[in-house]
């Protein structure tokens, strides 16, 4: 409660005020990712609560949200994968020090590696090179433990505020959450009995040696910030749970004559707190909802405008910053189609907030301070399977999100009926990129979208049997099977990026050039592979840093996050 009622949030109102009431303040967001979805939501409920009306204008370089067939580049991150909600979605992705050293020696597609060699300077740009200096002075850090346990901490914050932001919604918002199968991650409500979609959720750990140490690894993790019922699941519990896990328990386990079923000594399962959002529904219905909730006003010039405003095709290259006597501010942006839009000075000042997430480096192209970053590729495979309508029944209550694990690999999972077909949608694994964009022909994701394609049959065989219309059991499936679902419009490819800073923690909070604080300006970026289950977290933070909160665990975050930071 003590966040909720530093920003004024907690009402629950989503009435728009009248068409007639004046503006009274503007803000214009710079990327049009989740982290941008979160700041205008809670610009509009912050301004609600006050009594005020403000209009919120997003810039997005990209020309839609959802990549179409034969154009798999989109660069809405979120929207292009399924995301799995928890409180150490972040700390996966930048290994520390030495450890980064060995990673980048080893190809991508050996286990625990990284290094892609098809990518010009993915490894030897100028930015890579300060990255990987960088990370390696971190390693000597020793804040580095606290910075992990404050990251944790803001998950399990994050999760706290999915969960508050869906209960708090009106009717349509909870449809849009329903629809986008939002489940959260939290402490069950059943202590006695596990359901799916109860706050906590099954992951399948398989081909790893010693599988069950690394699964007990993660419930200390668990355990150590609150959560209170993970546990190791037998095959046969895990089946009694999710039917549709049958295939799977019985290829990994084997009968003892003394403890009944048993997993092999590669695989297990772990009941853990965690929850999944269809981050590729609710982005665009979300955007939707936000421009109804946040009304209409009437302009200069007598017309109605809409107080939302989200422009596809806009890349900001270009900040026109101003002296006055408040200090530094941005005065207007650039655009990279020739139009610019600049502030008349005698109007009230606007609010910049820059999200440009995957874009890194944009920051430091546009004149603010930027910690030494990188991009860490990551594909996505979703699959829709048409059934016939004598199907459907039987798949009625298929449905689960997980992660998979597998050495070297972890993916997050989403799987339903949805619209009459099954979808299947798979998202992870890494390699290092520089600030190179990946491509979806590189060896990177045609290499990782055969893989995710053949962890798909080895979890839901029955599905890719479906898919293939022979059974595919225990087979390999080769890159042209592959090819042969993308061209029946069943498989769609995807590959994008991760912005990561060199401690691998968001950048949150005020912006500077130089030394001069920019005093309309602020940022929620670098949230790495956890951005979907971040994002009202960070942006919480965010918009705390303009505000004199007085409150240790904020004054940390917004410490470790401080967009001035450097090793040197
Ligand atoms: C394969 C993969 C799997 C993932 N799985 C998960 C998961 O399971 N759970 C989870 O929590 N997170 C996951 N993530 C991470 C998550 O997707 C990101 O952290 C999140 O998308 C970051 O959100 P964002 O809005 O900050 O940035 P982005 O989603 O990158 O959005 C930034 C937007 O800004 C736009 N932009 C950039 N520069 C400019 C500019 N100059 N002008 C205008 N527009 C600009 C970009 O086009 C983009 O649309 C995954 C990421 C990948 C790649």
């Amino acid at each position: 409660m003590l966040f909720a009622s530093l920003l004024g949030l907690g009402s629950g109102v989503h009435a728009a005020l009248p068409l007639e009431d004046p503006v009274n303040s503007r803000m214009c967001v710079i990327g049009g990712g989740i982290s941008a979805a979160m700041e205008s939501y809670y610009a509009h409920q912050d301004a609600l609560k006050k009594g005020k009306k403000i209009c919120v204008t997003v810039y997005e370089k990209g020309g839609s949200f959802i990549a179409s067939p034969g154009e798999e580049l989109s660069a809405n991150t979120a929207c292009n994968i399924v995301g799995s909600l928890t409180t150490d979605e972040i700390l996966s992705i930048v290994p520390r020090g030495s450890e980064l050293v060995e990673k980048l020696s080893i190809l991508f597609s050996e286990p625990g590696g990284i290094r892609v060699d098809d990518v010009p300077g993915a490894n030897d740009s100028e930015a890579a090179l300060r990255f990987k200096q960088s990370v390696a002075f971190y390693a000597s850090d020793p804040n580095h433990n606290d910075r992990t346990m404050s990251l944790l901490m803001l998950g399990k914050k994050s999760m706290g505020l999915w969960q508050e932001i869906y209960e708090e919604g009106d009717e349509e918002l909870k449809a849009i959450f329903r629809a986008s199968n939002f489940h959260p991650c939290h402490e069950p409500s059943k202590i006695d009995k596990k359901m799916l979609h109860d706050g906590y959720r099954i992951d399948l750990l398989y081909g790893i040696q010693d599988a069950e140490k690394r699964a007990l690894k993660m419930k200390a993790d668990y355990d150590s910030i609150g959560y209170r019922n993970c546990a190791i699941l037998t095959p046969d519990e895990v089946e009694a749970l999710d039917p549709f896990l049958a295939d799977f328990c019985s290829d990994h386990s084997y009968r003892d004559p003394l403890l009944g079923r048993i997993w092999n000594r590669d695989c297990v399962a772990l009941w853990r707190p965690g929850g999944c959002l269809d981050s590729g529904v609710f982005i665009p219905k979300f955007y939707d909802y936000l421009k109804k909730a946040m009304g209409q006003y009437i302009d200069g010039e007598g017309k109605t405008q809409d107080c939302f405003q989200y422009h596809f095709n806009k890349e900001a290259t270009g900040v026109e910053f101003a002296s006055d006597p408040k200090g530094l501010r941005v005065a207007g942006l650039h655009f990279a189609d020739g139009t610019s839009q600049v502030e008349n000075l005698t109007e009230s000042i606007v609010q910049y907030v820059f999200c440009p997430g995957e874009a890194v480096g944009t920051l430091h192209s546009l004149g603010f301070n930027e910690p030494d970053y990188a991009a860490f590729a990551g594909p996505s495979l979703l699959l829709s399977i048409p059934l016939r309508d004598d199907q459907i029944d039987q798949y009625r209550n298929f449905s689960h999100c997980m992660e998979v694990h597998k050495e070297g690999i972890t993916l997050a999972w989403q799987a339903r009926l949805r619209d009459r077909s099954i979808f299947i949608g798979v998202a992870g694994t890494k390699s290092f990129y520089g600030d190179k964009r990946p491509k979806i022909d590189e060896e990177f994701a045609k290499n990782r979208h055969s893989v995710q394609i053949n962890m798909i049959n080895d979890v839901l065989p029955e599905f890719i049997s479906l898919a293939q219309g022979v059974d595919t059991r225990g087979k390999i499936l080769s890159e042209d099977e592959l090819s042969s679902l993308v061209d029946a419009a069943i498989a769609r490819r995807w590959v994008g990026r991760r912005a990561v800073a060199y401690d691998g923690y968001p950048t949150l909070g005020s912006l500077y050039r130089g030394d001069l604080k920019v005093a309309n300006a602020r940022c929620t970026t670098h949230l790495g592979s956890g951005g979907v289950s971040f994002s009202p977290g960070a942006v919480f933070m965010s918009r705390l840093a303009d505000q004199e909160i007085q409150d240790p665990f904020v004054e940390k975050i917004l410490k470790y996050s401080d967009s001035r930071r450097t090793v040197h």
